[in-house]
């Protein structure tokens, strides 16, 4: 037996491994994982050019939970180690390696320390942060010479010892004396947890414990004729060694792209409503699916939900800073050692691979929308308002993508026809433009509670625009700033003539300026001042005596803060701020003046609760009461 000290150059790494490392201790059963795997691929190599003396044989990965004994084993048929092969990269590459490791952790603060280790980087010795004992047994492939089976073992101090030992099979078996604090991992519903976080897609099969199947039994059949079964315990392989983002996307149907999503996200009862398949190996390497699901309105729930591997390890599900903002909504997998992943989140935005690859998806994303838009239009328009958000997104965030997604990003009007943003101003041009030559958009975000608005503007031969989408008042902005000579409009933020003004010439009034001043008074008596003002305008005598308008720029600093995105603060906090328009040249409200001071009221109060009533106002009380007035007319 040899007894050794591990080189410790700057002061005894393994009380740091255990008490510091400990946010994400559960990584140690991914590093060793995919150390097994990793053994196992170079042998494999090694069998395909010829120079493997002996046959691969099953080279099935074996994990195991000994409740009792307090041990996990892994169990690896790969190329294994001699003994100075363990000198070396056990107590030498190794320990190095998780030293540095360790030393850059230790000038980080915590946040960014919690990103590093759940990412790549300490290796074999994370074991030890679960575990007060480590045995390694390992016997190598090469034959002759030094090549027998060695035991190496360590207690978590800086010396172990390296002995002979027995072991008939080619390969590493490493069994960790799980500590007391660490009793968690001697759970085998939370090993095949981490196995299903970590492990799902790993390339060489892994077996933890097993499950019974049933089989049918050769020659038996029931009386219906059906073959017999009989339930047999199979060692249960925990990963799917093929995913389907490995495959060339001309080998998968959309039928393996379903089902992979339904691997992906088993709780998950939605199918997807396309995907994209990734697959380049220059200027980097990166293959991956991604998917375009189904947003809800509460978009927030369903963000980062793409899993980040590399080399089929599962490294994060939160690729912040690796896909742009606007498409961290879709769903998928993206796999690629080119990403550094033992860095910080900000070094990470601002590394030059990170970049491309970013641009690069952006990009991807983009040519299948066209795709999909050129090659069948009326299905587009179908998947148009499930996709719509992220389109929408992308075009208010990210100047490039705007600039693809243009061609292609449709509006819809409150007759659900879909127009290009360039069909719709063609469309609109010659009935909308006002006094300065603008093109005005009219558009309603409630097709309900505008509908009295919609239907004044479409008998003036306007079409209104359904904008009722979440991220919509921010892309009405974008559109704003983008498309010139245009503005948009609420189809109620203004009286029919005054959202598109042709001309200045105003209608005569019926009533002169004393008997306009008389009638505010008395409309300022019956109505809330806090939530309106009163404006008496002269409008045509078929238009509504009493007409509710909001102001389009105040409110929609209002909407922008409810959703985040205003720039001033405090907005939100202010009530709905309304205009009462009263038409000065409506018989009824001619008629105001000749009534006498109880009649005058009544009719006021009746002309203001329909007027609220076709804005969806009136409410509670309010409706209460004029229900209960109107009935006694009847
Ligand atoms: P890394 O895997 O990043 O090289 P590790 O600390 O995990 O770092 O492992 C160090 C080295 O130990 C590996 O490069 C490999 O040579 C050797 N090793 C670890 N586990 C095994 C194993 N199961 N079989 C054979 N060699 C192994």
């Amino acid at each position: 037996m040899i007894k050794g000290t591990i080189d410790v150059k700057t002061e005894n790494i393994f009380p740091i491994i255990k008490k510091f490392l400990y946010s994400d201790h559960e990584i140690f059963l991914r590093e060793l994982v995919s150390n097994a795997v990793d053994a196992t691929q170079k042998l494999k190599t090694l069998a395909s050019t010829g120079q493997l003396k002996e046959e691969l044989g099953d080279i099935t990965i074996q994990v195991e939970v000994d409740k009792k004994k307090r041990t996990i084993t892994i169990r690896d048929r790969g190329i294994g180690m001699t003994q100075d092969e363990v000198e070396k990269y056990i107590n030498q590459i190794a320990f190095s390696s998780a030293e540095e490791f360790v030393k850059k952790f230790k000038t980080k603060t915590e946040a960014e320390s919690n990103a590093i280790i759940g990412h790549f980087g300490l290796g074999f010795y994370s074991s030890f942060m679960v575990s007060e004992k480590v045995e390694l047994f390992t016997k190598t492939y090469k034959k002759g010479g030094s090549t027998k089976p060695v035991k190496w073992e360590c207690d978590g101090s800086p010396e172990y010892t390296i002995s002979e030992t027995e072991k008939k099979d080619r390969g590493t078996e490493i069994v960790l004396h799980i500590d007391k604090e660490n009793d968690e991992f001697l759970e085998e519903y939370r090993i095949r947890e981490l196995l299903n976080k970590y492990c799902k897609f790993l390339p060489v099969p892994i077996q933890f414990g097993t499950k019974k199947e049933d089989e049918p039994i050769e020659g038996e059949a029931d009386e219906d004729g059906n073959p017999k079964t009989i339930s047999i315990e199979k060692p249960w392989i925990i990963n799917n060694i093929n995913p389907l983002w490995k495959k060339t996307p001309t080998e998968a149907t959309d039928e393996d792209y379903k089902k992979f999503y339904q691997e992906l996200y088993p709780m998950s009862f939605d199918e997807p409503l396309f995907n994209i398949h990734l697959n380049v190996d220059y200027p980097f390497n990166l293959t991956g699916i991604l998917y375009f699901p189904k947003v809800k309105q509460n978009y927030e729930l369903q963000r980062n939900k793409i899993q980040l591997y590399s080399n089929q390890v599962f490294v994060t599900d939160s690729v912040e800073g690796i896909v742009p903002d606007f498409l961290t909504l879709l769903h998928g997998v993206i796999d690629s050692p080119d990403i550094p992943l033992n860095v910080s989140r900000s070094f990470l935005q601002s590394d030059q691979n990170v970049k491309k690859i970013s641009g690069y998806i952006s990009k991807k994303v983009a040519d299948k929308l066209e795709e999909l838009f050129k090659k069948d239009r009326e299905a587009f328009e179908k998947k148009w308002d499930d996709i719509k958000i992220f389109i929408h997104y992308g075009m208010i965030s990210d100047a490039k993508f705007y600039d693809r997604a243009e061609k292609l990003a449709l509006l819809k009007n409150v007759d659900s026809k879909y127009f290009t943003i360039e069909e719709y101003r063609t469309h609109i041009e010659a009935n909308q433009k006002d006094k300065d030559n603008k093109t005005i958009f009219l558009y309603a975000t409630n097709a309900e509670d505008q509908f009295s608005y919609i239907e004044s503007a479409k008998e003036r031969g306007y079409d209104v625009l359904l904008m009722d989408g979440v991220l919509d008042p921010h892309f009405v902005n974008t559109l704003e700033q983008k498309l010139k000579d245009s503005s948009f409009v609420r189809v109620d933020s203004n009286t029919i003539d005054k959202l598109i003004v042709k001309d200045d010439s105003a209608l005569p009034s019926k009533l002169d300026d004393k008997q306009k001043e008389d009638l505010k008074a008395a409309f300022e008596k019956v109505i809330d001042s806090k939530q309106f003002d009163v404006s008496f305008e002269n409008l045509s005598e078929t238009d509504m005596p009493v007409t509710i308008t909001q102001n389009e720029f105040m409110r929609r600093m209002k909407d922008m803060n409810a959703l985040g995105g205003g720039q001033m603060m405090g907005f939100g906090d202010f009530p709905d701020h309304y205009t009462l328009v009263v038409n000065a040249n409506h018989a009824v409200v001619a008629g105001l003046t000749e009534k006498d001071e109880e009649e005058k009221t009544k009719t006021i109060q009746h002309l203001y609760d329909l007027a609220r009533l076709s804005k969806n106002l009136l409410k509670g009380k309010y409706l209460n009461e004029f229900v209960k007035r109107s009935l006694m007319k009847i």
